[in-house]
């Protein structure tokens, strides 16, 4: 059987970054950078008083006590047109540009002022409180590449350099298929033998939160046609996603379904707890999963392998979590089981972080997710003791 890493090897070397949008900048956040942004502007644009004080020429001002007359005043927003003479100094405001000549600035705290004229009580260098043309951005400087996302930062920077609009990747649409006779979707109350459908959900959730576009299929029966038919409605989607029916049983129809649609399957189980049944294939253009039917097996192959998937095809360069070392809290038992990716809090302990089991396991303890603050990456049939390292994957 396949290990995680070569299971998502397979996957990530089958998908590759969508194309690209222009989309405003205002609505650029959480979006993936898809051109470099090299600035065309010296950020700040000319030399600026960072004080409101007196600007003045720095030889005239190497001792305390030196007198200057006050030639001048500039507002924030207005432009100097003359030069600061020897043994002047101008009136200045936060953010208003220096005038030719001076080099530093007073700030107004240090100076006593008599009419036109100003006593300095301290000696002044040249450069103090002056913000310099250029200081944080010169042209030319590249700030970022493909691949970063915006956040606010970002969209400050894009701002300041003119974008109003800025070309982001496409982001991946993914149609959601749940399988199985006993769901009844939510809106309807589940009748005897049923249970309610919440794969879809959770499903779409992930995918919203990943940056992709969930579309829902709904609900298929265990029947190959019905479980066709939906996914044939997914035909615009990057991604087909389908949740149970992929394992063994005589109900088990997803893997049917998707090779008489004509898709390549590339991996079918991997050797990992939750999880195992995690189908991954080619439709055309199409990448297509089919994940496990528990609830949390759903959740976890998607992070551990939809996930990265569709970070790549957003176009993101880093596709999979940080993982840290953490100190097990309590013995993190996995006997007889492969890889586990174990539910539990991380907690912060001697500048470091504790992981503690979330409780029961079970693969449809959906409880065991909303507990978690990431997975624990334990090797087959090993029990993590009281105190040992364990590394763990941050979900948040
Ligand atoms: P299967 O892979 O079809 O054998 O399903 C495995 C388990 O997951 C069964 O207990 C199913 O009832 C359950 N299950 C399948 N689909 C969903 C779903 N959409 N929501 C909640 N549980 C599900
Ligand atoms: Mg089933």
């Amino acid at each position: 059987m396949l290990t995680v890493e070569d299971a998502l090897d397979r996957i990530l070397s089958r998908v590759k970054a969508l194309g690209s949008e222009h989309v405003d900048l205002v609505r650029s956040q959480g979006r993936v950078l898809a051109e470099p942004i090299v600035s065309r502007r010296n950020i700040p644009p000319w030399p600026n008083s960072s004080m409101d004080g007196y600007a003045l020429r720095a030889a005239d001002a190497t001792v305390s006590g030196a007198r200057l007359r006050v030639s001048m005043v500039i507002a924030a927003g207005v432009m100097p047109k003359t030069a600061l003479a020897p043994g002047e100094a101008a009136r200045i405001f936060t953010g208003a540009p220096l005038p030719p000549g001076a080099d530093s600035v007073i700030p107004q705290e240090h100076v006593a002022a008599d009419g036109d004229l100003i006593t300095l009580a301290s000696p002044v260098k040249p450069g103090d409180f002056v913000r310099p043309a250029g200081e944080d951005v010169r042209p030319g400087d590249e700030l970022a590449e493909p691949g970063r996302m915006i956040g606010p930062p970002e969209i400050g920077m894009l701002a300041a350099l003119g974008y109003t609009a800025v070309r982001v990747y496409r982001r991946p649409r993914v149609a959601i298929l749940s399988t199985g006779d006993e769901l009844a979707d939510l809106g309807s109350e589940p009748g005897p033998g049923q249970i309610p459908n919440t794969n879809s959900y959770t499903l779409m959730a992930q995918v919203r939160e990943t940056g992709g576009e969930p579309m829902n299929l709904g609900v298929a029966r265990d029947r190959r046609e019905d479980i066709e038919e939906r996914l044939r409605w997914g035909q615009s989607a990057d991604v087909l996603l389908t949740s149970a029916g992929v394992s063994v049983g005589d109900y088990d129809f997803v893997k049917e379904a998707f090779a008489s649609l004509g898709a390549t399957i590339h991996l079918w189980k991997v050797s990992m707890r939750p999880g195992k049944p995690v189908t991954f294939g080619s439709l055309g253009p199409q990448a297509v999963f089919g994940l496990p039917g528990n609830p949390v097996s759903a959740m976890v192959t998607f992070e551990l392998f939809v996930r990265p998937a569709l970070r790549k095809l957003a176009g993101h360069r880093q596709l999979t979590r940080p993982i840290i070392r953490a100190e097990a809290l309590a013995p993190i038992p996995n006997q007889g089981a492969p890889r586990g990716y174990l539910r539990v809090t991380l907690t912060p302990v001697n500048g470091g972080y504790g992981a503690r089991l979330t409780g029961d396991q079970g693969s449809s303890i959906i409880k065991s997710m909303m507990l978690a603050d990431g997975l624990a990456v334990v090797p087959p049939n090993t029990i993590i003791e009281l105190g040992a390292p364990v590394d763990v994957m941050v979900l948040r």
